[in-house]
C-alpha cells in the first residue's frame, strides 16, 4: 500500500494510492494516509492524537509527486507532533493508571476470584491474561456507571428534575450528553478524572434537563448545582487527549 515505486507510474489524472511513507530525521517510519478531497483548496496534513494516525487532504488533480514532496518536508513537524503526545498506555500488568486521579499500578494474579478489586494504589485483576485488558475496562465502565449515576441523580434531585436514564459510550469529542428525552449519556473514561471534574460533568449534563442550549440561563444553572466550574473545564480540555489513550 506504501510503495514509494508507485510514485514513477503514476500520472496527474490516475488516482492517487492511499498512503504515502516518510522518514523523520531519527530514522522512524511514519505512515500517512492520503485523502482526495473535491473542496480542499491546498494540501493540508493533519494529526490525530488519539489514535497517533496522520491524514493528508489533498485537492483533486494533484500530482502525487507534489504529495510526496509536500508530505518529506514535514517530516520536522511530524516529528514534533509524535513526541508531544501523551503516553499510550494499555490495561496491562506493571502499568498505572488513574482512577478518580489516583494513580494505581494493575497486578495481575493467578487464580480466580473477584475479577478486579482494589487496594490502596493498586488494581488486581485476576483471570487469564488474555481477559486482563477487558476485566479492567469493564470495572472501570462499572465504576465510570456508579459514580456518574449517584452524582447524576444528586443534580436532578436538587433541580427537580427526574434522570429517564443513563448511559455510557466512549466518544471521542465530549464527556456526555443529554437527549431531549431526559436520558443522560457519559464518557465512561470519567472514572479517570478528579471527582470534582467527574461532579461538574454530572451537573452539566443534568442542567440540560432544564437549559437544552448553552446560554446564560444553563451556565447559571450548572454554577448553582457546582459552584465555579472554570478549572474543572479547563481541567478536561488539558488532559482530553491523555485519557483517550488510556487503555
Ligand atoms: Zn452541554
Amino acid at each position: 500500500m506504501f510503495q514509494r515505486s508507485l510514485l514513477r507510474a503514476i500520472t496527474p489524472s490516475a488516482k492517487l494510492p492511499d498512503g504515502v511513507e516518510i522518514v523523520t530525521r531519527s530514522g522512524v517510519r511514519v505512515e500517512i494516509a492520503v485523502r482526495v478531497s473535491d473542496r480542499a483548496k491546498r494540501l493540508l496534513l493533519k494529526f490525530n492524537p488519539i489514535e497517533d494516525r496522520f491524514e493528508l487532504v489533498v485537492p483533486r488533480g494533484v500530482r502525487f509527486s507534489d504529495v510526496t514532496r509536500f508530505a518529506e518536508a514535514q517530516q520536522g513537524w511530524v516529528a514534533a507532533r509524535l513526541g508531544s503526545a501523551p503516553p499510550r498506555i494499555l490495561f496491562q500488568p506493571g502499568e498505572t493508571i488513574p482512577i478518580l486521579d489516583v494513580p494505581h499500578r494493575i497486578e495481575h494474579v493467578a487464580g480466580s476470584g473477584v475479577p478486579v478489586r482494589l487496594e490502596p494504589g493498586l488494581l488486581i485483576v485476576t483471570g487469564k491474561p488474555e481477559h486482563i485488558s477487558r476485566r479492567i475496562r469493564d470495572f472501570l465502565r462499572a465504576r465510570a456507571r456508579a459514580e456518574l449515576g449517584d452524582a447524576a441523580r444528586h443534580y436532578a434531585a436538587e433541580i427537580g428534575k427526574p434522570v429517564k436514564g443513563i448511559s455510557l459510550n466512549d466518544p471521542k469529542s465530549r464527556w456526555g450528553s443529554c437527549s431531549s428525552r431526559g436520558t443522560l449519556c457519559f464518557s465512561w473514561r470519567l472514572i479517570f478524572a478528579p471527582p470534582k471534574v467527574l461532579r461538574y460533568v454530572a451537573a452539566h449534563e443534568v442542567a440540560h434537563l432544564v437549559e437544552m442550549n448553552h446560554g446564560p440561563k444553563f451556565w447559571a444553572e450548572v454554577a448553582r448545582l457546582v459552584g465555579p466550574h472554570q478549572a474543572e473545564r479547563a481541567w478536561l480540555t488539558r488532559n482530553a487527549t491523555r485519557l483517550q489513550r488510556l487503555g
